[in-house]
Protein backbone atom coordinates (compact mmCIF):
# COMPACT_ATOMS: atom_id res chain seq x y z
CA UNK A 1 0.00 0.00 0.00
CA UNK A 2 3.06 2.15 0.98
CA UNK A 3 4.50 1.61 -2.25
CA UNK A 4 1.21 2.03 -4.36
CA UNK A 5 0.84 5.46 -2.26
CA UNK A 6 4.26 6.79 -3.61
CA UNK A 7 3.48 6.27 -7.05
CA UNK A 8 0.01 8.00 -6.79
CA UNK A 9 1.94 10.72 -5.50
CA UNK A 10 5.23 10.81 -7.73
CA UNK A 11 4.45 8.87 -10.82
CA UNK A 12 1.81 11.66 -12.90
CA UNK A 13 4.62 13.62 -12.68
CA UNK A 14 8.02 10.81 -13.87
CA UNK A 15 5.89 8.34 -16.09
CA UNK A 16 7.63 5.52 -15.16
CA UNK A 17 4.58 3.30 -15.32
CA UNK A 18 2.06 2.53 -18.36
CA UNK A 19 -0.35 0.31 -16.49
CA UNK A 20 -0.07 -0.33 -12.29
CA UNK A 21 -1.70 -3.40 -11.23
CA UNK A 22 -2.65 -1.92 -8.30
CA UNK A 23 -5.58 -4.39 -7.96
CA UNK A 24 -3.08 -7.70 -8.45
CA UNK A 25 -0.59 -6.19 -6.47
CA UNK A 26 -2.62 -5.76 -3.46
CA UNK A 27 -4.18 -9.48 -3.83
CA UNK A 28 -0.72 -10.73 -4.46
CA UNK A 29 0.92 -8.80 -1.57
CA UNK A 30 -1.78 -10.15 0.89
CA UNK A 31 -1.24 -13.87 -0.43
CA UNK A 32 2.57 -13.00 0.17
CA UNK A 33 1.57 -12.43 4.06
CA UNK A 34 -0.23 -15.05 4.82
CA UNK A 35 2.61 -17.04 3.36
CA UNK A 36 5.42 -15.43 5.32
CA UNK A 37 3.32 -16.15 8.51
CA UNK A 38 2.94 -19.67 8.07
CA UNK A 39 6.53 -19.59 7.31
CA UNK A 40 7.17 -20.02 4.11
CA UNK A 41 10.41 -19.43 2.31
CA UNK A 42 10.91 -17.90 -0.71
CA UNK A 43 13.56 -15.71 -2.47
CA UNK A 44 11.19 -13.27 -3.22
CA UNK A 45 7.90 -13.69 -1.31
CA UNK A 46 6.98 -10.11 -0.59
CA UNK A 47 8.69 -8.05 -3.08
CA UNK A 48 7.37 -5.76 -4.93
CA UNK A 49 8.99 -5.69 -8.72
CA UNK A 50 8.21 -3.48 -11.81
CA UNK A 51 8.74 -5.14 -14.92
CA UNK A 52 9.45 -3.40 -18.54
CA UNK A 53 6.13 -3.40 -20.69
CA UNK A 54 7.98 -5.44 -23.32
CA UNK A 55 7.12 -8.98 -20.81
CA UNK A 56 4.14 -10.36 -21.34
CA UNK A 57 2.35 -10.66 -18.49
CA UNK A 58 -1.17 -12.78 -18.31
CA UNK A 59 -4.29 -10.88 -17.95
CA UNK A 60 -2.04 -7.62 -17.51
CA UNK A 61 -2.08 -5.47 -20.68
CA UNK A 62 1.42 -5.53 -22.48
CA UNK A 63 1.86 -2.53 -24.87
CA UNK A 64 5.45 -2.71 -25.86
CA UNK A 65 4.86 1.11 -25.57
CA UNK A 66 2.96 1.20 -28.82
CA UNK A 67 -0.05 2.02 -30.01
CA UNK A 68 -0.56 -0.65 -31.75
CA UNK A 69 -0.62 -2.89 -29.00
CA UNK A 70 -2.63 -0.51 -26.28
CA UNK A 71 -5.19 -2.86 -25.47
CA UNK A 72 -3.22 -6.45 -25.62
CA UNK A 73 -3.64 -8.28 -22.81
CA UNK A 74 -1.20 -11.73 -23.09
CA UNK A 75 -3.00 -14.79 -22.00
CA UNK A 76 -0.05 -16.05 -20.63
CA UNK A 77 3.21 -15.23 -18.80
CA UNK A 78 6.60 -14.74 -20.11
CA UNK A 79 8.92 -17.60 -18.25
CA UNK A 80 10.85 -14.79 -16.77
CA UNK A 81 7.31 -13.24 -15.18
CA UNK A 82 6.42 -16.88 -14.21
CA UNK A 83 9.39 -17.65 -12.20
CA UNK A 84 9.21 -14.10 -10.24
CA UNK A 85 5.68 -15.28 -9.14
CA UNK A 86 6.66 -18.52 -8.49
CA UNK A 87 9.51 -17.32 -5.96
CA UNK A 88 6.90 -15.20 -4.32
CA UNK A 89 7.42 -11.20 -6.12
CA UNK A 90 4.32 -8.95 -6.27
CA UNK A 91 4.12 -7.58 -10.03
CA UNK A 92 3.16 -4.03 -9.42
CA UNK A 93 3.35 -3.08 -12.81
CA UNK A 94 4.56 -2.29 -16.52
CA UNK A 95 6.92 0.08 -17.06
CA UNK A 96 7.52 2.66 -19.94
CA UNK A 97 10.03 2.53 -22.82
CA UNK A 98 10.90 3.23 -26.11
CA UNK A 99 8.52 2.15 -28.52
CA UNK A 100 9.29 -1.89 -29.33
CA UNK A 101 12.50 -0.81 -26.85
CA UNK A 102 13.85 1.20 -30.07
CA UNK A 103 15.57 4.18 -28.51
CA UNK A 104 17.77 5.47 -25.86
CA UNK A 105 15.83 7.95 -24.06
CA UNK A 106 11.98 6.78 -23.49
CA UNK A 107 11.41 9.60 -25.51
CA UNK A 108 9.96 7.09 -28.32
CA UNK A 109 7.11 6.02 -26.22
CA UNK A 110 3.42 5.76 -28.02
CA UNK A 111 2.13 6.94 -24.73
CA UNK A 112 4.34 9.62 -22.28
CA UNK A 113 7.68 10.07 -21.72
CA UNK A 114 9.57 9.79 -18.79
CA UNK A 115 11.55 11.88 -16.85
CA UNK A 116 14.70 11.93 -14.74
CA UNK A 117 14.01 11.67 -10.80
CA UNK A 118 17.67 12.98 -10.55
CA UNK A 119 16.40 15.86 -12.77
CA UNK A 120 13.16 16.10 -14.80
CA UNK A 121 14.23 18.17 -17.45
CA UNK A 122 16.54 15.17 -18.53
CA UNK A 123 15.65 11.58 -20.06
CA UNK A 124 16.43 8.68 -18.01
CA UNK A 125 18.19 7.20 -20.59
CA UNK A 126 16.53 4.34 -22.77
CA UNK A 127 15.08 1.65 -23.68
CA UNK A 128 14.67 0.67 -19.85
CA UNK A 129 13.78 4.13 -18.69
CA UNK A 130 10.59 3.88 -17.08
CA UNK A 131 12.30 0.94 -14.71
CA UNK A 132 15.22 2.90 -14.37
CA UNK A 133 12.88 5.50 -13.13
CA UNK A 134 10.65 3.79 -11.01
CA UNK A 135 14.04 2.02 -9.34
CA UNK A 136 15.27 5.42 -8.37
CA UNK A 137 12.55 7.26 -7.43
CA UNK A 138 11.87 3.89 -4.88
CA UNK A 139 8.67 2.70 -7.04
CA UNK A 140 9.45 -0.54 -6.73
CA UNK A 141 12.22 -2.43 -5.05
CA UNK A 142 13.30 -4.37 -8.18
CA UNK A 143 12.86 -4.03 -11.62
CA UNK A 144 13.21 -5.78 -14.72
CA UNK A 145 14.25 -4.34 -18.40
CA UNK A 146 15.46 -5.99 -21.85
CA UNK A 147 19.21 -4.88 -22.78
CA UNK A 148 19.18 -5.13 -26.70
CA UNK A 149 22.21 -2.78 -27.12
CA UNK A 150 23.02 -1.00 -24.05
CA UNK A 151 18.73 -0.39 -22.98
CA UNK A 152 19.41 -1.95 -19.27
CA UNK A 153 22.83 -0.53 -18.80
CA UNK A 154 22.40 2.97 -19.92
CA UNK A 155 18.85 4.36 -18.48
CA UNK A 156 20.81 2.48 -15.11
CA UNK A 157 23.47 4.80 -15.06
CA UNK A 158 21.61 8.02 -16.37
CA UNK A 159 19.26 6.90 -13.27
CA UNK A 160 22.17 5.82 -10.48
CA UNK A 161 20.60 2.46 -10.50
CA UNK A 162 22.68 -1.15 -11.05
CA UNK A 163 21.57 -2.39 -14.32
CA UNK A 164 22.81 -5.74 -15.57
CA UNK A 165 22.51 -7.46 -19.28
CA UNK A 166 23.20 -11.22 -18.63
CA UNK A 167 25.18 -13.72 -21.28
CA UNK A 168 23.16 -14.45 -24.28
CA UNK A 169 21.23 -17.40 -23.56
CA UNK A 170 21.36 -16.61 -19.57
CA UNK A 171 17.57 -15.97 -19.04
CA UNK A 172 14.56 -17.27 -20.98
CA UNK A 173 13.06 -14.65 -23.22
CA UNK A 174 10.01 -16.86 -24.03
CA UNK A 175 7.26 -14.25 -23.29
CA UNK A 176 9.83 -11.55 -24.33
CA UNK A 177 8.35 -9.29 -27.52
CA UNK A 178 11.36 -9.81 -29.59
CA UNK A 179 13.18 -6.69 -31.34
CA UNK A 180 16.32 -7.99 -32.78
CA UNK A 181 16.34 -11.31 -31.66
CA UNK A 182 20.41 -12.60 -32.02
CA UNK A 183 21.02 -9.84 -29.44
CA UNK A 184 17.99 -8.73 -26.87
CA UNK A 185 18.53 -9.95 -23.16
CA UNK A 186 16.30 -9.84 -20.13
CA UNK A 187 18.26 -8.51 -17.00
CA UNK A 188 17.54 -6.63 -13.49
CA UNK A 189 17.77 -3.39 -12.68
CA UNK A 190 18.38 -2.57 -8.84
CA UNK A 191 19.41 -0.64 -6.05
CA UNK A 192 22.82 -2.91 -5.48
CA UNK A 193 24.80 -5.24 -6.44
CA UNK A 194 23.36 -7.87 -4.59
CA UNK A 195 19.80 -7.32 -5.19
CA UNK A 196 21.12 -7.74 -8.93
CA UNK A 197 22.98 -11.26 -7.92
CA UNK A 198 19.92 -12.48 -5.95
CA UNK A 199 17.45 -11.58 -8.95
CA UNK A 200 20.05 -13.24 -11.39
CA UNK A 201 19.64 -16.49 -9.03
CA UNK A 202 16.18 -16.44 -9.76
CA UNK A 203 15.74 -15.38 -13.20
CA UNK A 204 18.12 -17.74 -15.08
CA UNK A 205 18.07 -21.06 -16.41
CA UNK A 206 17.13 -23.28 -19.29
CA UNK A 207 13.93 -23.06 -20.82
CA UNK A 208 13.33 -25.69 -23.36
CA UNK A 209 10.14 -22.96 -24.80
CA UNK A 210 13.31 -20.46 -26.03
CA UNK A 211 15.57 -22.15 -28.33
CA UNK A 212 18.31 -19.91 -28.13
CA UNK A 213 18.11 -20.26 -24.22
CA UNK A 214 21.57 -22.00 -22.85
CA UNK A 215 21.80 -25.38 -21.43
CA UNK A 216 24.33 -24.12 -18.72
CA UNK A 217 24.49 -24.39 -14.65
CA UNK A 218 23.41 -21.29 -12.95
CA UNK A 219 25.74 -20.28 -10.39
CA UNK A 220 25.04 -19.30 -7.31
CA UNK A 221 25.77 -14.96 -7.64
CA UNK A 222 24.73 -14.44 -4.12
CA UNK A 223 27.11 -16.73 -2.93
CA UNK A 224 30.00 -15.88 -4.80
CA UNK A 225 29.36 -12.07 -3.15
CA UNK A 226 28.99 -13.10 0.24
CA UNK A 227 31.67 -14.95 0.20
CA UNK A 228 33.55 -12.07 -1.27
CA UNK A 229 32.04 -9.86 1.57
CA UNK A 230 33.64 -11.85 4.16
CA UNK A 231 37.39 -10.75 3.00
CA UNK A 232 36.24 -7.80 1.23
CA UNK A 233 40.19 -5.85 1.59
CA UNK A 234 42.07 -8.90 -0.70
CA UNK A 235 39.46 -10.98 -2.91
CA UNK A 236 39.58 -8.60 -6.21
CA UNK A 237 43.67 -9.47 -6.00
CA UNK A 238 44.93 -10.99 -9.06
CA UNK A 239 42.18 -9.79 -10.91
CA UNK A 240 43.15 -8.09 -14.38
CA UNK A 241 40.36 -5.03 -16.16
CA UNK A 242 41.64 -4.41 -19.49
CA UNK A 243 40.51 -0.94 -20.41
CA UNK A 244 40.10 -0.45 -24.31
CA UNK A 245 41.86 2.62 -25.85
CA UNK A 246 39.39 3.31 -28.64
CA UNK A 247 37.05 4.04 -25.76
CA UNK A 248 38.75 6.39 -24.10
CA UNK A 249 39.52 8.77 -27.26
CA UNK A 250 35.93 8.34 -28.24
CA UNK A 251 35.27 12.27 -29.34
CA UNK A 252 32.94 13.97 -27.44
CA UNK A 253 33.64 12.04 -24.03
CA UNK A 254 32.44 14.47 -21.21
CA UNK A 255 35.21 15.26 -18.25
CA UNK A 256 32.62 14.57 -15.87
CA UNK A 257 32.20 10.99 -17.18
CA UNK A 258 36.21 10.61 -17.28
CA UNK A 259 36.50 12.15 -14.12
CA UNK A 260 34.48 9.98 -12.38
CA UNK A 261 35.54 6.48 -14.45
CA UNK A 262 38.68 7.59 -13.48
CA UNK A 263 38.09 7.67 -9.69
CA UNK A 264 36.25 4.19 -9.73
CA UNK A 265 39.23 2.47 -11.39
CA UNK A 266 41.63 4.34 -8.77
CA UNK A 267 39.06 2.13 -6.02
CA UNK A 268 39.33 -1.13 -7.91
CA UNK A 269 43.19 -0.77 -7.92
CA UNK A 270 43.11 -0.10 -4.41
CA UNK A 271 41.59 -3.15 -4.33
CA UNK A 272 44.10 -4.73 -5.94
CA UNK A 273 42.49 -5.18 -9.48
CA UNK A 274 45.53 -4.65 -11.86
CA UNK A 275 44.83 -2.37 -15.02
CA UNK A 276 45.85 -2.83 -18.32
CA UNK A 277 45.11 -1.36 -21.70
CA UNK A 278 43.78 -3.27 -24.31
CA UNK A 279 42.47 -2.64 -27.85
CA UNK A 280 39.16 -3.09 -29.15
CA UNK A 281 40.23 -2.06 -33.13
CA UNK A 282 36.42 -2.38 -34.24
CA UNK A 283 35.02 0.36 -31.96
CA UNK A 284 34.69 2.66 -34.70
CA UNK A 285 32.29 0.63 -36.73
CA UNK A 286 30.23 -1.06 -34.04
CA UNK A 287 27.28 1.29 -34.09
CA UNK A 288 27.40 1.40 -38.01
CA UNK A 289 26.58 -2.42 -37.53
CA UNK A 290 24.47 -2.26 -34.74
CA UNK A 291 22.01 0.38 -36.46
CA UNK A 292 22.00 -2.12 -39.57
CA UNK A 293 21.79 -5.56 -37.85
CA UNK A 294 18.95 -4.30 -35.01
CA UNK A 295 16.76 -2.56 -37.70
CA UNK A 296 16.87 -5.78 -39.92
CA UNK A 297 16.18 -8.28 -37.15
CA UNK A 298 13.66 -5.84 -36.26
CA UNK A 299 11.61 -5.29 -39.69
CA UNK A 300 11.14 -8.90 -39.54
CA UNK A 301 10.10 -9.43 -36.16
CA UNK A 302 7.78 -6.30 -36.24
CA UNK A 303 5.93 -8.21 -39.73
CA UNK A 304 3.33 -9.70 -37.48
CA UNK A 305 1.80 -6.55 -36.44
CA UNK A 306 -0.37 -6.38 -39.37
CA UNK A 307 -3.99 -5.55 -37.62
CA UNK A 308 -5.23 -9.11 -38.07
CA UNK A 309 -3.97 -11.06 -35.60
CA UNK A 310 -2.72 -8.60 -33.06
CA UNK A 311 -3.69 -5.25 -31.35
CA UNK A 312 -4.54 -2.37 -33.34
CA UNK A 313 -6.77 -1.99 -36.64
CA UNK A 314 -7.31 0.91 -38.67
CA UNK A 315 -11.03 0.44 -39.82
CA UNK A 316 -11.33 3.01 -42.25
CA UNK A 317 -9.43 1.08 -44.64
CA UNK A 318 -10.86 0.31 -48.61
CA UNK A 319 -9.11 -3.39 -49.18
CA UNK A 320 -6.33 -5.58 -47.83
CA UNK A 321 -3.39 -3.80 -48.59
CA UNK A 322 -4.79 -0.15 -47.82
CA UNK A 323 -6.08 -1.83 -44.04
CA UNK A 324 -2.06 -2.92 -43.39
CA UNK A 325 -0.78 0.43 -44.49
CA UNK A 326 -2.67 2.34 -42.21
CA UNK A 327 -2.95 0.52 -39.39
CA UNK A 328 1.10 0.30 -39.69
CA UNK A 329 1.40 4.25 -40.14
CA UNK A 330 -0.87 4.71 -37.57
CA UNK A 331 0.51 2.37 -34.74
CA UNK A 332 3.79 2.31 -35.09
CA UNK A 333 5.85 5.73 -34.21
CA UNK A 334 8.00 7.25 -36.60
CA UNK A 335 11.07 5.54 -34.67
CA UNK A 336 9.84 2.47 -35.45
CA UNK A 337 9.22 3.13 -38.94
CA UNK A 338 12.35 4.42 -39.63
CA UNK A 339 13.79 1.10 -38.71
CA UNK A 340 11.58 -1.24 -40.49
CA UNK A 341 12.33 0.64 -43.47
CA UNK A 342 16.36 0.85 -42.87
CA UNK A 343 15.71 -2.73 -42.01
CA UNK A 344 13.92 -3.80 -44.80
CA UNK A 345 15.83 -1.81 -47.38
CA UNK A 346 19.34 -3.27 -46.04
CA UNK A 347 17.75 -7.02 -46.17
CA UNK A 348 16.68 -6.92 -49.59
CA UNK A 349 17.85 -8.31 -52.40
CA UNK A 350 20.86 -6.63 -54.25
CA UNK A 351 21.72 -4.69 -51.30
CA UNK A 352 21.96 -7.33 -48.81
CA UNK A 353 25.67 -8.27 -49.09
CA UNK A 354 26.59 -4.53 -48.84
CA UNK A 355 24.65 -4.01 -46.09
CA UNK A 356 23.22 -6.63 -43.73
CA UNK A 357 26.20 -8.87 -44.71
CA UNK A 358 29.00 -6.81 -44.26
CA UNK A 359 27.26 -5.81 -40.84
CA UNK A 360 27.45 -9.43 -40.04
CA UNK A 361 31.10 -9.67 -40.73
CA UNK A 362 32.00 -6.64 -38.44
CA UNK A 363 30.37 -8.31 -36.00
CA UNK A 364 32.52 -11.33 -36.16
CA UNK A 365 34.94 -9.43 -35.93
CA UNK A 366 33.74 -7.62 -33.04
CA UNK A 367 33.61 -11.10 -31.29
CA UNK A 368 37.05 -12.02 -32.17
CA UNK A 369 38.56 -8.67 -30.73
CA UNK A 370 36.74 -9.67 -26.94
CA UNK A 371 38.30 -12.84 -27.32
CA UNK A 372 41.78 -11.40 -27.95
CA UNK A 373 41.28 -9.23 -25.05
CA UNK A 374 40.11 -11.91 -22.56
CA UNK A 375 42.84 -13.77 -23.16
CA UNK A 376 44.65 -11.10 -21.12
CA UNK A 377 42.25 -9.69 -18.49
CA UNK A 378 39.16 -10.61 -16.77
CA UNK A 379 37.07 -8.04 -16.94
CA UNK A 380 36.74 -5.08 -19.27
CA UNK A 381 35.97 -1.67 -17.80
CA UNK A 382 34.51 1.55 -19.49
CA UNK A 383 32.45 4.45 -18.75
CA UNK A 384 28.43 3.67 -20.04
CA UNK A 385 27.50 6.71 -22.24
CA UNK A 386 29.53 9.47 -23.12
CA UNK A 387 27.74 11.75 -21.27
CA UNK A 388 24.99 11.94 -18.38
CA UNK A 389 21.35 12.06 -18.64
CA UNK A 390 20.67 14.86 -21.42
CA UNK A 391 17.99 17.15 -21.24
CA UNK A 392 14.71 16.54 -23.03
CA UNK A 393 14.22 16.95 -26.64
CA UNK A 394 18.03 17.58 -27.17
CA UNK A 395 18.45 14.47 -29.65
CA UNK A 396 14.97 14.02 -30.61
CA UNK A 397 14.99 15.19 -34.13
CA UNK A 398 19.02 14.10 -34.28
CA UNK A 399 18.64 10.01 -34.61
CA UNK A 400 22.38 9.93 -35.87
CA UNK A 401 23.36 11.44 -32.36
CA UNK A 402 21.19 9.54 -30.63
CA UNK A 403 22.75 6.16 -32.38
CA UNK A 404 26.06 7.41 -31.24
CA UNK A 405 25.26 7.44 -27.27
CA UNK A 406 25.50 3.99 -27.75
CA UNK A 407 28.91 3.46 -28.91
CA UNK A 408 30.22 1.53 -25.31
CA UNK A 409 27.23 -0.78 -24.80
CA UNK A 410 26.24 -2.62 -27.77
CA UNK A 411 28.96 -4.53 -28.63
CA UNK A 412 28.71 -6.42 -25.71
CA UNK A 413 25.67 -7.24 -27.64
CA UNK A 414 26.81 -7.66 -30.30
CA UNK A 415 29.26 -10.26 -29.01
CA UNK A 416 26.75 -11.75 -26.46
CA UNK A 417 28.59 -10.88 -23.17
CA UNK A 418 27.02 -9.93 -20.00
CA UNK A 419 27.61 -6.46 -19.25
CA UNK A 420 27.18 -4.68 -15.42
CA UNK A 421 26.60 -0.99 -15.18
CA UNK A 422 27.09 0.58 -11.22
CA UNK A 423 26.94 3.90 -10.18
CA UNK A 424 30.14 5.81 -9.83
CA UNK A 425 29.71 9.24 -9.28
CA UNK A 426 27.88 12.16 -10.59
CA UNK A 427 28.22 15.35 -12.99
CA UNK A 428 29.03 18.94 -11.83
CA UNK A 429 25.41 18.98 -12.34
CA UNK A 430 24.26 16.80 -9.65
CA UNK A 431 23.56 14.06 -12.40
CA UNK A 432 24.62 9.99 -11.83
CA UNK A 433 27.38 8.67 -13.74
CA UNK A 434 27.68 4.81 -14.14
CA UNK A 435 30.77 2.34 -14.79
CA UNK A 436 30.17 -0.50 -17.40
CA UNK A 437 32.42 -3.88 -16.32
CA UNK A 438 32.07 -6.76 -19.13
CA UNK A 439 32.83 -10.14 -19.09
CA UNK A 440 33.29 -13.24 -20.88
CA UNK A 441 30.28 -15.16 -21.58
CA UNK A 442 28.84 -17.30 -18.80
CA UNK A 443 31.38 -14.95 -16.87
CA UNK A 444 29.30 -12.91 -14.53
CA UNK A 445 30.57 -13.45 -11.16
CA UNK A 446 33.76 -11.35 -11.58
CA UNK A 447 31.78 -8.77 -13.09
CA UNK A 448 29.38 -8.88 -10.17
CA UNK A 449 32.33 -9.28 -7.44
CA UNK A 450 33.79 -6.13 -9.50
CA UNK A 451 30.84 -4.39 -9.03
CA UNK A 452 30.59 -5.34 -5.50
CA UNK A 453 33.83 -3.80 -4.85
CA UNK A 454 32.74 -0.27 -6.17
CA UNK A 455 29.67 0.15 -3.93
N1 LIG B 1 19.48 2.45 -28.14
C1 LIG B 1 19.56 1.20 -28.80
C2 LIG B 1 18.52 1.10 -29.90
O1 LIG B 1 17.80 2.01 -30.03
C3 LIG B 1 19.44 0.08 -27.83
C4 LIG B 1 18.08 -0.26 -27.44
C5 LIG B 1 17.98 -1.48 -26.59
O2 LIG B 1 18.96 -1.96 -26.02
N2 LIG B 1 16.77 -2.01 -26.54
O3 LIG B 1 18.43 0.16 -30.61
Amino acid sequence: DELLGRIERLDSDLGAYITVDAEGAKRSAREADKRIAAGERLPLLGIPIALKDLLCTRGVRTTCGSKILENFVPEYDATVVKILKDAGAVIIGKTNLDEFAMGSSTENSGFHITRNPWNRDCVPGGSSGGSAAAMAAGMCTAALGTDTGGSIRQPASHCGVVGLKPTYGRVSRFGLVSYASSLDQIGPITRDVTDAALLMNVICGHDPRDSTSADVDTPDFMSAIQSFDQDKSSSLKGMKAGIPKEFMSVKGLDPDVEAAFNNARKVLEDQGVEMIEISLPQTDYAVAAYYVIAPSEASSNLARFDGVRYGFRDRNASDLIDMYKKTKSRGFGAEVQRRIITGTYALSAGYYDAYYGRATRVRSMIREDFSKAFKECDIIISPVAPTPAFRIGENVDDPLTMYLTDIFTLSTNMAGLPGLSVPCGFSSEGLPIGFQIMADRFNEIPLLKAGYGLE
